[in-house]
């Protein structure tokens, strides 16, 4: 799933946990997995993969990810702030694999994560429909947790 869609789930999961951003991290990591056994864009299993298709895409999601992350701190209340970063960046880092792969050529995580984080996926590539479906739906509610907290004070 987008690394987008991610982060702004971990934004939500921070909230949840406001108090305990240790358990926000943990959470996220999680939810990387669960997200991505859900079905979504991606490469199709019988095609091998190919960084000529998948950076464009990555690059855009990438830097949406980035401003999601920014969004999702900026619209966090104070006391929040850290269980929210923990939320997104546990969310994301599962992630981290691509760019490190594509930037180091080294994969930082060891082959058993490898193999679950491959393992889980169900990806399509005619599924982008669903990624932003999940990203505007995931966002808006975000925003709009955000501006009720605003009005309540
Ligand atoms: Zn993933």
């Amino acid at each position: 799933m987008f690394v987008t869609n991610h982060v702004l789930a971990g934004a939500l999961i921070g909230r949840a946990l406001r108090r305990h951003p240790v358990a926000a991290f943990g959470v996220g990591v999680v939810s990387h997995f669960a997200m991505d056994a859900c079905p979504h864009w991606g490469m199709g299993d019988d095609e091998p993969f190919s960084w000529e298709r998948f950076y464009p895409i990555a690059r855009c999601d990438g830097c949406l990810g980035l401003a999601a992350m920014t969004a999702g701190l900026g619209l966090a209340p104070g006391a929040n702030r850290k269980a929210s970063l923990s939320g997104m960046l546990g969310a994301a880092v599962v992630d981290a694999d691509k760019p490190m792969r594509y930037f180091f050529g080294w994969n930082p995580f060891p082959a058993a994560v490898q193999r679950l984080h491959t393992r889980v996926q169900r990806q399509a590539p005619n599924r982008m429909g669903v990624e932003l479906f999940v990203g505007a739906a995931l966002a808006s509610t975000v925003v709009m947790l955000s501006l009720r907290d605003r009005a309540r004070g």
